[in-house]
């Protein structure tokens, strides 16, 4: 039998990580998934396999079915919450893309996406054999994406391949420059178009208030691990109910020599999803995501008031929309980049620094562009923050007005 030697396996049974307790960590995609106190308890109590699935339904044997616990109930308070009609938990947002993609579309067809879109919305429509149409997006320092040119795509969709675009995708807010965009505009053009609208609401659902009705989205996906207080992997994909009849189609597959069929399951989800511990931390810490996103706009103000003072610093400025809508944060800073030039330690002075006050996040290297995020933070510790910048700025002779 193949061996493993015994020193490699006493590795893991002490695995550490590192960026908790005393640090701040500002990375733009940690912030919204910190776990809340009850999901933290849940994941001891349903740590084990398959810990959702004691009470499955015999007759209808399916993840969103089981009431003990009440996983059932979630599903549609899930749905409630985004203003859609249904809703499923898959492991990421990507696989819910990736699910809507590949159920509302035929292999050569086109999804159009905004130019901002994340690597995945491509991946997603890559393994769905679709082809992707770019919305473009305007030029430094905005970098805003031009909502109207949906229209013009989706025309250039039909003109070029004679059929209207599978889905519409846009990102709700961007993994670049934290960019808010206004879903009701693109909600508006696929409703005269007649073509699915799907929001990615991987950096906005679960922190801020989103009414899907309102906006006119006939499918929100999210992701659980970045913005819902859960463990990864954990994904949302909440629907309209008429495009949930086609995105859920239940399996119909015949085994040719047992007979067998599996009518209660939805294929495109292969039956089961999530059914275990990740799962339940995104159900433990629903009333407290419930809660928060009324606090949007307090988030908004400690983004604004952090940018304020770190483009105080000598030749540091925000990147995308100003006044900041998101708590991602991209700066950009000739002042810090100029000191990387002749430090030794390069463009990690800046991540080295930050590290010996406690602050991790910002990517090692960067200094000329870094993104932030503040969601969640104290007020103290957006000042911690902003001081730490200062301070910095001011050790390499960097003026801060
Ligand atoms: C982070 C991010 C994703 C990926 O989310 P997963 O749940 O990890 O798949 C997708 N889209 C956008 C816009 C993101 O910011």
């Amino acid at each position: 039998m193949p061996k493993i030697p015994k020193e490699k396996l006493e590795k893991y049974l002490h695995l550490h990580r590192e960026f908790t307790g005393k640090f701040i960590n500002l990375h733009p995609i940690q912030r919204g998934g910190i776990l809340t106190e009850a999901a933290r308890k849940a994941i001891v109590e349903f740590g084990d396999g398959y810990s959702t699935c004691d009470w499955c339904p015999p007759k209808t044997p399916r993840l969103d079915m089981i009431e003990r616990p009440p996983i059932a109930q979630f599903m549609a308070d899930l749905a409630t919450f985004l203003g859609m009609d249904v809703a499923r938990v898959v492991t990421r947002c990507r696989e819910a893309k990736f699910i809507a993609f590949a159920m509302l579309g035929k292999p050569g067809d086109t999804v159009v996406v905004d130019s901002l879109a994340h690597y995945s919305t491509y991946t997603a429509a890559e393994l769905a054999g679709l082809n992707v149409k770019e919305v473009p997006h305007g030029d430094y320092p905005e970098f805003k994406v031009g909502l109207n040119a949906y229209a013009d795509k989706i025309e250039e969709v039909k003109k070029e391949t004679g059929k209207l675009p599978a889905v519409v995708v846009l990102t709700h807010v961007d993994y670049l420059y934290g960019n808010l965009n206004d879903a009701a505009v693109v909600g508006k053009i696929c409703k005269k178009y007649g073509v699915p609208f799907l929001l990615n609401a991987a950096y906005t659902a679960g922190v801020m208030p989103i009414d899907g009705k309102k906006l006119g989205a006939d499918i929100i996906v999210s992701s659980g691990h970045k913005s819902w207080a859960a463990s990864a992997p954990t994904g949302i994909l909440a629907m309209k109910e008429d495009i949930a009849g086609d995105v859920l189609k239940r399996s119909k597959i015949v085994g040719d020599l047992s007979g067998r069929k599996f009518a209660a399951k939805e294929y495109a989800l292969l039956g089961c999803t999530v059914m275990g511990a990740p799962l339940i931390t995104l159900m433990a810490s629903f009333p407290h995501v419930v809660e928060r996103v009324e606090h949007w706009q307090e988030e908004v103000e400690k983004a604004r008031y952090l940018v304020k003072l770190i483009e105080r610093i000598e030749g540091t400025r925000q990147l995308g929309i100003k006044p900041k809508q998101h708590t991602l944060i991209h700066m950009e800073s000739d002042g810090l980049h100029k000191v990387s030039e002749t430090h030794k330690r390069r463009g990690f002075f800046l991540y080295d620094e930050l590290r010996e006050r406690n602050i991790v996040g910002i990517q090692a290297g960067l200094t000329k562009h870094f993104k932030l995020n503040t969601y969640g933070l104290s007020l103290n510790q957006v000042k911690t923050v902003a001081k730490a910048f200062e301070e910095i700025a001011k050790k390499y002779g960097l003026k801060v007005g």
